[in-house]
Order: structure tokens, then C-alpha cells, then sequence
């Protein structure tokens, strides 16, 4: 898989206000937040998206998952928030290395667009 800016994140080629990091993942604020709080969580291996993602990602994506809800709850989202995650052309991806979107902060309309 091609390096792309999330990967120059994590090698910390360019900065990122970064909320939680681990050995498997890192979690950071959206550079163009959609809602209050909007920050993204990605695995430190290089996956293009869920629909590439193996059975031996399973443990990763569910780790994905948890991090998401901890970093979401000490943001104080605990009215509720919404876990994203967008995939190929018409799923509205632009950066090809799987992602959670987290946003919450307001109230969020349904369906989205
Ligand atoms: P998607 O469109 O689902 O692929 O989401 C990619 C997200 O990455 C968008 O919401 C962008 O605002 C965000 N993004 C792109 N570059 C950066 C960056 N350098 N730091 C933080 N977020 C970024």
C-alpha cells in the first residue's frame, strides 16, 4: 500500500494534534472538523479501507472501535457521537488508509448526505 499523509502522521513527517497513541493505533483531531469534535482513529498498519481488511484484521478493527469510544468519552461526548468510517469513491474517501471518523458535539441529522 502507497504511503499516504495519514502514514506521514504516524511517522511524524508532518504534525497532528494527536489525542491517543499506541502500539496499534492513533487517534487525532479532523484538520477540517465537521462537527465540535471530530477527531479520526487509524491503525499504524497499513490498510486501504474496510472492504480490503483480512479476518486477521479482526482483533485490529475491534481495537480500532474501542479506542474510538475511550477517546470519545474523554472528550465528554457522553450525549452521544458518531463512528464513521468512509469507503472507496462513492463511500467519500480521500485518504486511502482506513479511518474512523468520530464526530459528536452537536446533534448529527440522519441519513447523512
Ligand atoms: P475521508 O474523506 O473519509 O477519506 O476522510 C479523510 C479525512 O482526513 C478528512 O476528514 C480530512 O479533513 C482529514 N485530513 C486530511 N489531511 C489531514 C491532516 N493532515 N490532519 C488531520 N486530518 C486530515
Amino acid at each position: 500500500m502507497a504511503e499516504t499523509i495519514f502514514s506521514k502522521i504516524i511517522d511524524r513527517q508532518i504534525p497532528a494534534d494527536i489525542l491517543f497513541e499506541d502500539d496499534r493505533c492513533l487517534a487525532f483531531r479532523d484538520i477540517n472538523p465537521q462537527a465540535p469534535t471530530h477527531f479520526l482513529v487509524i491503525p499504524k498498519k497499513r490498510i486501504v479501507s474496510l472492504a480490503v481488511a483480512e479476518a486477521e484484521d479482526g482483533a485490529l478493527l475491534g481495537h480500532l472501535l474501542g479506542v474510538a469510544a475511550r477517546v470519545a468519552a474523554e472528550q465528554g461526548l457522553g450525549s452521544g457521537y458518531r463512528v464513521v468510517t468512509n469507503i472507496g469513491p462513492d463511500g467519500g474517501q480521500s485518504v486511502d488508509h482506513l479511518h474512523l471518523h468520530v464526530l459528536g458535539g452537536r446533534s448529527l441529522a440522519w441519513p447523512p448526505g
